[in-house]
């Protein structure tokens, strides 16, 4: 287990999210391929890192050099085909030296803090065989944690090849405890855990959960006691994060318990992401798939012969949800904000300029606020979405 960096606490309102891929199977000139940047204070984490993922990022605010994890949900090419350009580009993995001159990249020093690419069996070895046979050397080190199912290898990695000279040798192998992963990722702050959801191929959910955080506190109920015993103002800091202060007359001040910190729930692809639900009960916000949807009326191409059901019915065979079944995951969870992604390239991603878009996006967003019960957002590439901790 590696030493958990130190991370300062995230201010109320600088956690958010910029989608940059919303697309499923095909990109098009509207939308790029899954993925998206969880933003942290000053940190950054990637979720499914798709083709083109770091053009995404540079037309976006998001930067490059505050890239701390990668998590990927599975191993299809459209969430994970743009993960070796992104680590070139993270870790001064460009260029090379001709034959008889020494590359320092080849004597990377492993003990410096890897980036850290967490996702199932395959993902070691993607990257192993990508990088070997591209020749690429990278001048810091990454590490790859995969979330081991129940029918992987305990052990193996899906490729012969050692490990590359960058890739740290701290990188495990996480067994599933009761049918999840609980706490793959712990620090002051922070903790992920993740769960399977069922999908066409072996797919993983993530949760990250904020540790409490402290309470709001009403000066105006503590300052005649501290005055009034000409106590420091600085015991103030002290009631702020929770804790008790005994002031000199005997009297004992209580700052205010602890608040839940936010909790974000980010699927990938699914027809049906039941094992998550406990750890993703109460989510401030989830982001689901919503892959193929019935637009009677609204989407021109749609066919005479379909109906609701067979939409659903063909979706779930894909390993995909309809709108309404993200909105009913999302009642069912308890979730207080939903925002779908993973489009088929049917919907146009412009809807913030094209009307026509717009009508698709906004009939995608009420068929699922009519099993959701509350309004629903639909992410468009490039969108960026705060979240502010809830009030008290
Ligand atoms: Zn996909
Ligand atoms: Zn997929």
């Amino acid at each position: 287990m590696q030493e958990p960096s130190k991370r300062l606490p995230i201010s109320s309102s600088s956690i958010g999210v910029t989608f940059l891929g919303t697309a499923s199977a095909m990109p098009s000139s509207t939308r790029n391929h899954s993925a998206l940047a969880l933003r942290l204070g000053s940190d950054v984490w990637i979720f499914d890192c798709g083709e083109a993922t770091q053009h995404q990022i540079q037309k976006s605010s998001v930067k490059m050099g505050k890239i701390e994890k990668v998590f990927i949900t599975h191993t299809h090419g459209d969430h994970i085909f743009g993960l070796l350009p992104l680590l070139a580009g993270c870790l001064n993995g460009a260029g090379g030296t001709a034959e008889g001159v020494d590359d320092p990249r080849t004597q990377v020093n492993l003990k410096e803090p890897p980036l850290e690419i967490y996702g199932p069996l395959g993902t070691r070895a993607y990257l192993r065989n990508g990088l070997k046979f591209t020749h690429t050397l990278f001048g810091r080190p990454f590490v790859v944690h995969e979330l081991r199912f129940p029918n992987d290898p305990e052990t193996q990695d899906y490729t012969e090849l050692p490990p590359h000279p960058a890739e740290s040798p701290a990188g495990r192998n996480i067994p599933q405890i009761d049918g999840v992963w609980p706490e793959i990722y712990k620090d002051d702050v922070l903790s992920v855990s993740a769960a399977p959801i069922l999908h066409s191929v072996p797919c993983v959910g993530y949760v990250i959960i904020e540790a409490p955080v402290p309470g709001k506190i009403d000066p105006r109920k503590y300052i005649p006691d501290i005055k009034r015993t000409k106590t420091p103002m600085s015991v103030m800091r002290t009631l702020q994060e929770g804790g008790s202060v005994e002031l000199s007359d005997g009297t004992v001040l209580q700052g205010p318990p602890r608040r839940n910190g936010r909790k974000v729930v980010i699927l990938g692809d699914t027809y049906d992401p039941s094992p998550i639900v406990p750890l993703a009960l109460e989510a401030d916000l989830l982001i689901h798939e919503a892959t193929n949807a019935h637009l009677p009326g609204v989407d021109l191409a749609t066919k005479d012969v379909d109906s609701f059901e067979t939409v659903q019915e063909r979706a779930i065979s894909r390993g995909h949800s309809t709108p309404q079944m993200a909105g009913a995951f999302a009642k069912r969870i308890g979730a207080k904000r939903l925002i779908l992604n993973h489009f088929s390239s049917r919907y146009p991603g412009d809807d913030d300029v094209n009307p026509f878009a717009k009508k698709i996006m906004d009939a995608i967003a009420n068929l699922a606020a009519a099993e959701y019960g509350d309004t629903v957002l639909c992410a468009r590439d490039l969108m960026s979405v705060e979240l502010a901790l809830p009030p008290q």
